[in-house]
Formats: C-alpha cells, sequence, structure tokens
C-alpha cells in the first residue's frame, strides 16, 4: 500500500523528523492563501519561498514540473492552476499520466546540500538496510549505475535495529559535521524506528537537506539544518491489518477503479493496455496464458487470476471487470480444473457470460478434471452464444484468440 508524502511527512514527524510544515490544499482559490500562511510561518512575507507539490503516488515529479518553487501568492496560483488541470506524466507514471487532486503547499528551504536516506528490504542478505548516499536529490537507480561507490549499505540487525554506532557512522560517511551529525541521526533513527514499527517495504527520504547558514536571520545567525523535504512510504498488503492508522491513510482515489473492485471480490486483476482479457485461474497459469498470447503475436490487456475455485460469482465479476475496459476486442478464457469439477467451471463461464451479454469474441480452453463434460457444456451453449469458441489447448486458444481479435 502507498500514501501520499503529505501523510509521509505526518508520520515521519511522528517519529522525531524534521520536516517544514505545509498545507495541503484541492482547489486553485487555496493556493494564494496557504502561500501566504506557509511564508507567515517563517517569518516572511510576499517574496518568501515557498513550495508548491503535486500529491499522487508516482514519484519523479521535479522532473515533470509538478514540484514548482514559487515566491509570490501570483507564482503560488499560477502553480496550483498548472497541477490541478494537466495530467502529471512522469518516468514513474506510464505516458497516459495521472490527474492530480491534492497538492501540498509548504515552506521553502535554502538547499546546500541533498541526501538519499531509505530503508528497505534486501533479499539477498535477508536483512533490512539502511541505504545513504551524499548524491540525493537525484533517482538513487542512476547513482547505483553511475556511481555505486556513492551508494552506503548499512544491513540492520533483525532484532536490535538501526544501532546508534552505525547511524554515526553513516553521518560522518555523508560528511555531516558538527551539530548536525546529531540531527542526521536523530532522522535515520526515527526514519528506521517508523519502517520496523509500521511494517514498511520502503521508507525513504529524498531528498534529505542540509539548509544553507543562515547569517543575517532576524532570530540572529542561524546554522544549516537537517530536513527531510520529500519523503515516501510503502507498507506491506500482508500487515497492514495490525495497522488500523495506516489503513486509514488510503486513499481510494489513487488506485484503478477495477483493481479495487477485483480485490473486493478477491480477484488478483491488474490492468495492462493490450486488446485481450485474460481471464485465468492461478497466478502462474495466468502468466503462462499472457506469455503464450504475446507469441502468436497478441497483447494482453490484464492480468486476472479469479482463485483456485473460479466460482461462477468469481467468474461472473471478473467478466464485468474485464469489460469494463473499452480497449478490450476479446477474451481467453484459461482454466485448470483441479479440486473443480470441469463441469461446474463450464456452467459457471457460460452463465456467467449469459448473465453480462457480451458481443466480443469469447475462447475458453479447459483442463482437468471431468474435462469431457465441461467441453460438452460449451459445445451445446455456442448455440445461445455465438461468440463462444471452445479450443483445444492453450497454444489453439491462443491462436483462436488472437485471430479474432485481429
Ligand atoms: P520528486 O521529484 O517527486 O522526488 O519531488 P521532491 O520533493 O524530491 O522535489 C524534487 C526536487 O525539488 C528536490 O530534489 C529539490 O531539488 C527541489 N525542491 C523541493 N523542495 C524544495 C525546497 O523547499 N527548496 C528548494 N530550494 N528546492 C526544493
Ligand atoms: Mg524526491
Amino acid at each position: 500500500m502507498k500514501i501520499h508524502e503529505y501523510q509521509a511527512r505526518d508520520l515521519l514527524r511522528s517519529y522525531g523528523v524534521p520536516v517544514p510544515p505545509g498545507e495541503v490544499i484541492t482547489s486553485i482559490e487555496q493556493a494564494a492563501p496557504a502561500y501566504k500562511a506557509a511564508v507567515a510561518e517563517a517569518g516572511l512575507g510576499e517574496g518568501g519561498l515557498a513550495v508548491i507539490k503535486a500529491q499522487v503516488h508516482a514519484g519523479g515529479r521535479g522532473k515533470a514540473g509538478f514540484v514548482k518553487l514559487v515566491r509570490s501568492a501570483k507564482e503560488a496560483e499560477d502553480a496550483a492552476r498548472f497541477m490541478l488541470t494537466n495530467k502529471m506524466v512522469s518516468n514513474q507514471t506510464g505516458p497516459e499520466g495521472l490527474d492530480v487532486k491534492k497538492l501540498i503547499v509548504a515552506a521553502g528551504v535554502d538547499i546546500e546540500h541533498e541526501y538519499y536516506l531509505a530503508i528497505t528490504t534486501d533479499r539477498k542478505t535477508r536483512r533490512n538496510v539502511l541505504i545513504a548516499s551524499a548524491e540525493g536529490g537525484v533517482e538513487i537507480e542512476e547513482v547505483a549505475k553511475t556511481n555505486p561507490a556513492a551508494i552506503i549499505k548499512t544491513p540492520l540487525h533483525p532484532l536490535l535495529g538501526l544501532q546508534p554506532h552505525q547511524a554515526r557512522t553513516v553521518a560522518f560517511k555523508l560528511g555531516f559535521k558538527g551539530k548536525q551529525v546529531g540531527q542526521a541521526i536523530k532522522v535515520m533513527t526515527g526514519l528506521a524506528q517508523a519502517f520496523l514499527a509500521k511494517d514498511c517495504s520502503i521508507a525513504e527520504i529524498n531528498p534529505l537537506v542540509l539548509t544553507a547558514a543562515n547569517p543575517d536571520h532576524p532570530d540572529g545567525p542561524q546554522e544549516g539544518q537537517v530536513l527531510a523535504i520529500d519523503a515516501k512510504f510503502n507498507f506491506d498488503d500482508n500487515a497492514t491489518f495490525r495497522h488500523k492508522d495506516i489503513q486509514a491513510l488510503f486513499d481510494p482515489a489513487e488506485e484503478n477503479p477495477a483493481e479495487l473492485t477485483a480485490h473486493k471480490f478477491g480477484l488478483s486483476y491488474i490492468a495492462l493496455d493490450g486488446n485481450i482479457g485474460c481471464l485465468v485461474n492461478g497466478a502462474g497459469l495466468a502468466m503462462a496464458t499472457m506469455d503464450t498470447i504475446k507469441l502468436e503475436g497478441g497483447d494482453p490487456a490484464n492480468f486476472l487470476d479469479v482463485g483456485g475455485s473460479a466460482s461462477e460469482e468469481a467468474v461472473t465479476e471478473a467478466f464485468r471487470i474485464i469489460l469494463s475496459d473499452d480497449r478490450v476486442k476479446g477474451i481467453l478464457v484459461n482454466i485448470f480444473g483441479g479440486i473443480m469439477d470441469c463441469a461446474v467451471i463450464a456452467a459457471g463461464i457460460v452463465n456467467a457470460a449469459k448473465q453480462i451479454g457480451f458481443t466480443v469474441p469469447l475462447v475458453v480452453r479447459l483442463e482437468g478434471s471431468n474435462v469431457e463434460a465441461g467441453r460438452k457444456i460449451l459445445k451445446e451453449a455456442a448455440n445461445s452464444l455465438p461468440t463462444l469458441q471452445a479450443a483445444e489447448d492453450l497454444g489453439d486458444a491462443a491462436k483462436k484468440v488472437c485471430g479474432a481479435v485481429g
């Protein structure tokens, strides 16, 4: 499960990590007052620096023009208008982009240096690992490719977590000095605690920044501070049941509506961009089906696993979900009757198809227990379901459906 940056900022704050204050807005009209409030909090007026940031479940916002530094109410409003009326297309969104419905307006900071900090699970060492780099702000994958030596990896003890001496070592390696060492340690410690306590799959601060020293501050000379100005948390879906507070952060508006419905009916559905809908039982079989369609020159419109039982209800709902994508020009049903009897499955498919009543070609491949009876039911149904074709095997099914969609 993913959350928005503003929620991640709150979570970090609750673990003692300093994050500049910000306000969430959902309309263009709110931008100017939010700008004024943000700079006022920093003791500034018009001309003060603030940052407007799109809140979407995707990164790469900066490069896409969806993180903007502004110095007036007018600029804040223009930035908000741009972000709320254009789709954001970044390297993480796909070419169709994402609608932006929420923004944060936060006090801007004067950056001296950007760092990268994250905790995730390293499958190789089977440990959680703290990843740090003094080359922050840019994508860490890029640093890993071009300058792997700039990435510091610190494995975390399964029981003790991040130990103080480890955080200290990393703070020094990142180049922090004086008071900043303690501040950086506090950030790393808070991040590590949040990661463990909330069953995260990733907790990332990019960038962590050192702000520029300000000798002319109205309250007297200010040293540079260590602050988190961007945050990302993903949570392990298998553990969110333990965290009511995290569940409450779920934003359905950020999810694909078909995937949400599928989840409700216990189906695993992932939308893809082809035109052949796939309805399969079992994740492995679903993958094999998609591969075989590709092999025949077709393009799957989705991954859909209806689960082991393939009940009539699940199949009916699955057809509905597949057909809600109007790019779908044909459907391939590939079901293996293991414990389930193929005759029951075939009857379920036929009933579901009749109930929904659709016109796109439907190719069904059945295999497994009592398959002959299942095929017979499909054959008999062909009169009332003119678009239905039975297939001999998976290869034949893929050929038929690819042929049918052209
Ligand atoms: P992302 O591109 O989605 O990761 O969004 P970020 O919040 O990380 O912002 C992208 C970049 O914008 C950062 O790496 C900074 O260089 C810049 N940025 C963000 N907030 C501020 C700010 O308050 N002050 C300054 N000077 N730059 C900022
Ligand atoms: Mg960032």
